[in-house]
């Protein structure tokens, strides 16, 4: 409504042949973005409704691929590039003349959408499991593995390491290396807080591998805290979850942490 609203305005302000081309290339926009099904409603109402029709969570740590259909993502940029827009208005950035910020709504959008706040949008990576054919039952640790996050206060970046001990079962099933870190990837890349984040990945790898324990470090930069706010650079935050074994088991808990310290 509101980057409809804009562009009339500058209609009926501009004279110059190039600024009403841009002007009708902005309405392209418009009349592209607005791409509205189910009675006019905006895709993420649509999304919204699937959603509370199944009494399911939308948090913005939650996953929510379930209820979008094949498509319907492309749709998402569009809307929240259209959003974005308004915001930059607000912030009264001359998005016209100032060929920086031409694109940025939908470079944004794309950020959002499609790199950063990915895992809320897209479905959980396979995981081929692998039996446990020399039934092991040693300690695995896997990292650091990188993190890419953003904090759901400020949606500033939190960049940080993860490690992942694992101490399987003889009939624990096994994971790929590579899958640890793909299974992370998936968790981070929506916005969160760091506590929440440790024990959803937890909670996942102790459904998947189903082990004897598991345990995650966590170690971040928190840019909310140094790009804003009290502006330290050197804060960091480090947590970890212990599960199983790691919890009962103090000498296997300091095992774990003792070969965190040596890398
Ligand atoms: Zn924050």
């Amino acid at each position: 409504m509101a980057t409809k609203k804009a562009v009339v305005k500058s209609a009926g302000k501009t004279a110059s042949t190039a600024a009403s081309k841009k002007t009708s290339a902005r309405k392209a926009t418009a009349k592209k973005v607005v791409k509205k099904e189910d009675g006019g409603l905006p895709l993420s109402v649509v999304i919204r409704r699937r959603i509370e029709a199944q009494k399911a969570r939308f948090h913005a740590n939650d996953n929510i691929s379930a209820f979008i259909k094949p498509g319907e993502l492309e749709g998402l940029v569009d809307e929240v590039a259209e959003k974005m827009q308004a915001v930059l208005e607000s912030l009264v950035i001359d998005t016209e003349s100032d060929h920086n910020t031409l694109n940025t709504s939908k470079r944004v959008a794309k950020m959002y959408v499609q790199e950063v706040f990915n895992g809320r949008y897209v479905v959980q990576p396979t995981l081929t499991k692998f039996p446990n054919v020399s039934r092991l039952n040693e300690l695995m640790i896997i990292g650091p593995i990188t993190v890419r996050s953003a904090c759901s206060h400020h949606l500033c970046p939190i960049m940080g390491r993860i490690w992942i001990g694992v101490l399987p079962s003889k009939d624990s099933a096994l994971i790929g290396l590579s899958k640890y870190s793909r299974l992370t990837e998936w968790v981070m890349c929506r916005p969160q807080i760091q506590e929440e984040a440790v024990v959803e990945l937890a909670d996942m790898l102790e459904k998947k591998i189903k082990p004897i324990g598991v345990a995650i470090v966590m170690d971040a930069d928190h840019f909310c805290m140094q790009w804003r706010g009290v502006k330290d650079r050197d804060s960091k935050m480090v947590n970890s979850v212990m599960r199983g074994a790691f919890l009962k088991d103090a000498n296997l808990r300091r095992e774990f942490l003792s070969l965190l310290e040596r890398r």
